[in-house]
């Protein structure tokens, strides 16, 4: 009957086609059982999403980088043919604290009783995230305590000097995107924890976060797995209800689709998880959860050059700033040996995406250019093209990286994360306990997530 509301089956049906949930039922597929992904937007890759604004010019507006440790996401782009090219770091960068800007050696050189101060206080929340375990975070001896207090108010209690505690806000918003007193200290050591390597993940260098890239783009991931899927997934269809009993579900879409299966991956963050209406209605400590994971703030902007003209001039494109707008930035080109144009791409962070994002564009735009040329030089000021990537807009997305809970989140609630309820598994790289927030955890949700759904499939 033409208009008629469409109905489906699968035994495991997944909400949300990012990584996560591609991985997700890409497991399923390959144990033999059928998957259903439901996808809200027009396209796959949720925070994934390469723009090539030129011709072999491919930019990531969202997900951009792996480390050295990223090993599912290395292994999952040798799988599918995607090759890598490290991260361009050749050169100094460029400081600007207490109103000079200095070249990274004699900043080094000027700060270097700050910057001991910031090692200092690294090497102390490297002790404490010993402490801290991946799976249950809220048992940590002093998990009551770390949960009570953010980590700006931890920060500034530390005897820091002004550049040394800016330095260190800067750098970690440039984790978590959002200011340090709206996630707790256990929040933070656990971000430590989950990525598996010391606090220097919050130092300049991002500590090996960022080593690799996708050549020809991150993209290709995501279009790639849901080619394998085919007709198993479906566009377009926003989930709007999950009703569920003790092993089926039925999930209803706007626009009227209707699937039902055995069990459901919500591939979703814990914000738009909760948007979902549950029937019956989840457990009051999971929707509580979710009412305090907000997704955090983060804007893109590359600025496009006729060629890396700062690597001649010995500089990597990174600059740190307590001025801004952008606090950090870095050389975004493609790989050295295809050449192309020059590409600094400036991260726009916490408050800076919310107050500086909001501008009116050609303002911004301005005020980033001014800001490039006063590290850069002139040539800087001048980029053929500007491409921004805001992620708050994005109805399916609301705000970037990822989302991390509000103080006392995670002792009072941090169990509901990622505990399935009946035929309910939940996925997504928030509920990873390995790189948590970043693809690499995506992957790792995705193919728990599969694993708890297949476990309980008859
Ligand atoms: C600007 C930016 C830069 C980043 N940089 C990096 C990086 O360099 N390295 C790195 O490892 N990670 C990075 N990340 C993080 C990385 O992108 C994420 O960790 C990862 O892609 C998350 O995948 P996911 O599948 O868990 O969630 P998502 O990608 O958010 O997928 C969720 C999907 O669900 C869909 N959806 C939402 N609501 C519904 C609904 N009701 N019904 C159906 N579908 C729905 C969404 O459209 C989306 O496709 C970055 C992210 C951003 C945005």
């Amino acid at each position: 009957m033409p208009g008629a509301p469409s109905s489906y089956e699968a035994d495991v049906i997944i909400v949300g086609a990012g990584l996560s949930g591609l991985v997700a039922a890409r497991e399923v597929m390959r144990a033999g059982r059928e998957p259903l992904v439901l996808e809200a937007s027009d396209r796959v890759g949720g925070r994934i999403l390469t723009e090539e604004p030129l011709p072999g010019v491919f930019l990531e507006l969202g997900a951009q980088w792996i480390g050295d440790t990223h090993h599912q996401m290395a292994a999952l782009a040798n799988e599918l043919g995607i090759g890598l090219y490290p991260q361009f770091e050749e050169g100094e960068t460029s400081y600007e604290f207490g109103g000079r800007v200095l070249r990274g050696e004699a900043f080094h050189r000027a700060h270097a009783q700050d910057l001991a101060e910031v090692d200092r206080v690294l090497r102390q929340l490297d002790a404490m995230a010993q402490t801290v375990t991946v799976t249950e975070p809220w048992l940590a001896p002093k998990a009551d305590e770390w949960d009570r207090i953010t980590v700006g108010h931890w920060y500034d209690a530390q005897g820091l000097s002004p550049t040394g505690r800016s330095l260190l806000e800067i750098c970690t918003v440039g984790i978590l995107a959002v200011p340090t007193v709206e996630v707790s200290l256990l929040g933070l050591l656990v971000n430590v924890v989950t990525c598996g390597v010391t606090a220097d993940l919050l130092s300049e260098s991002e500590g090996g976060a960022q080593t690799q890239r996708f050549v020809g783009g991150t993209g290709q991931i995501p279009q790639r797995l849901a080619a394998e899927l085919g007709e198993r997934v479906m566009l377009n269809s926003p989930v709007l209800t999950i009703d569920h009993g003790a092993d089926s579900v039925t999930v209803t879409c706007r626009g009227g689709l209707m699937a039902r299966g055995r069990q459901v991956v919500v591939a979703l963050a814990p914000t738009l998880a909760g948007r979902i209406m549950y029937d019956p209605p989840l457990p009051g400590t999971r929707d509580q959860l979710t009412q305090r994971m907000p997704q955090a703030s983060a804007h893109k902007a590359f600025a496009i050059y006729d060629e890396p003209f700062w690597r001649a001039d010995g500089f990597n494109a990174q600059l740190i700033s307590e001025i801004g707008p952008a606090r950090m930035s870095n050389d975004s080109c493609m790989p050295e040996d295809t050449g192309g144009p020059g590409i600094i791409l400036a991260f726009l962070e916490g408050e800076n995406a919310r107050v500086e994002g909001r501008w009116p564009a050609e303002q911004r735009q301005e005020a980033l250019r001014a800001e490039l040329a006063r590290h850069f030089g002139p040539r800087a000021a001048a980029p053929e093209l500007i491409v921004e990537g805001a992620w708050v807009d994005r109805e399916w997305t609301r705000g970037c990286y990822n989302a991390n809970p509000g103080p006392c989140g995670w002792i009072h609630f941090g169990h509901a994360l990622a505990t399935p309820i009946g035929p309910i598994k939940w996925a997504a790289t928030e509920t990873a306990t390995r790189w948590s927030g970043y693809m690499e955890g995506a992957v790792d949700a995705g193919l728990r997530a599969a694993a708890e759904a297949l476990a309980d499939l008859p």
